[in-house]
């Protein structure tokens, strides 16, 4: 999809917002502990090479991310710091992990028997070998080894292999954004039973995303945390759980009206006809819609215009969305469906409240029509 920039509509991307969460996060820290900033799904939908970026500027050390593509979007870029790919790649990508000196995970042994094999047949055009965490699952039941037992195999295995390199350690927690901690403990315990089963550990130990990072930083193993939402301003918990320290939101959605007009009482507004003036009443129109993933369950929800909350009404077209105004307003009055107006404010969290989701989502699925302005 073409990025639309001759439109009104943009995601507004504030670096220094980013910048002061990373550091908050660096200076508390427990001396040794890295932060790597987790940047899968281009930056959850803030930019992935911007982010990083701003990530660098503020101390971390390191990335992370989902797939293959993404750490190789970095390296192009120009990162040369470690990245991390959370997810599993296929062994038959290897050349590439190896061309670009990435950082990949194993999760079953089927993957290191097949990844050698792949790596026998390469030998002659290549040297270096992979760098390899082992990811253990204790509880998320995702990916990862599930015993100590397995744990200590795969490191066997990867360190009797000339071309693998045992790099990391880790899991990952379920619940780590959550009051009750039962289970976070329950995962903790596993991890650090792992540990100890372990003649030696890896350069990287690691075992927190955001949410263990704010809540449990006195007691969560490992040397490395895995920094992602807390960096974009967003509380991993939603509401649940107070913030250690001021996230500041990073991103700001704003548009314009760019059409405003009095329909009579009784008119249809939107496909469907699903709304009907009730009396004579001011309409606008702002240009922004499903596509660019502002979806249609939105109706009903309110933007802000001048400091004032203005619901959408009908249905959300795919690229334009209709809104009652109080009165009337000047065409190219600015709109705003996340971020402050005038005194107000929508977050992140009203939108993904409104959808039955989580904000994490509501990032993410923001389309790549909107473009994204950086913004000191
Ligand atoms: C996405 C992800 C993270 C980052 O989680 P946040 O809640 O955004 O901090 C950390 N670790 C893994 C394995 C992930 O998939």
């Amino acid at each position: 999809m073409v990025v639309t920039y001759h439109r009104p509509t943009r995601a507004i991307i504030h670096r220094k917002a980013m910048k002061e969460n990373i550091k908050n996060e660096v200076e508390r820290l427990p001396e040794g502990v890295e932060l790597f900033a987790v940047v899968k799904a281009d930056g959850y939908g803030h930019g992935a090479v911007a982010t990083a970026h701003v990530a660098l500027s503020a101390g971390a050390t390191g990335f992370c991310v989902a797939t293959l593509d993404e750490a190789i979007e970095l390296r192009e870029a120009g990162i040369t710091e470690p990245i991390l790919v959370l997810s599993v790649v296929f062994p038959s990508y290897l050349s590439l992990v190896i061309d670009y000196d990435l950082s990949i995970t194993v999760a079953t042994k089927d993957w290191l028997i097949e990844a050698q094999k792949v790596l026998n047949d390469l030998e002659e055009t290549t040297t270096a070998p992979i760098k390899i965490h082992i990811k253990a699952d204790t509880g998320m039941g995702r990916i990862g080894f599930l015993t100590a037992d397995e744990v200590k195999e795969a490191a066997a295995f990867i360190e009797a292999s000339p071309d693998m390199i045992w790099e990391g350690l880790f899991t990952h927690f379920a619940t780590a954004d959550e009051q009750d901690t039962s289970y976070w403990h329950k995962q903790a315990d596993r991890f650090n039973g792992i540990i100890q089963a372990l003649a030696h550990l890896p350069r990287y130990v690691h075992s927190s995303n955001s949410a263990t990072a704010l809540w449990h930083d006195k007691e969560m193993p490992g040397n490395m945390i895995r920094y992602g939402i807390g960096m974009y301003g967003l509380n991993p918990s939603g509401h649940e759980l107070p913030e250690t320290y001021p996230l500041i939101p990073a991103m700001e959605l704003v548009s314009e009206l760019i059409q405003v007009k009095e329909l009579p009482s009784g008119e249809g507004v939107g496909y469907g006809k699903t709304y009907d003036t009730p009396e004579r009443e001011w309409i606008g129109t702002v240009p922004i819609g499903y596509a660019d993933g502002w979806v249609r369950k939105m109706q009903g929800f309110s933007l802000l215009v001048d400091g004032e909350f203005c619901e959408i009404i009908g249905r959300v077209c795919m690229d334009q969305l209709m809104i009652r105004l109080p009165h009337e307003f000047k065409v190219g009055t600015k709109v705003t469906l996340i971020g402050r107006n005038n005194g107000q404010e929508i977050t992140m969290q009203d939108v993904a409240n409104h959808l039955g989701t989580i904000h994490y989502e509501v990032c993410c699925i923001l389309s790549e029509r909107v473009p994204r302005i950086y913004q000191e």
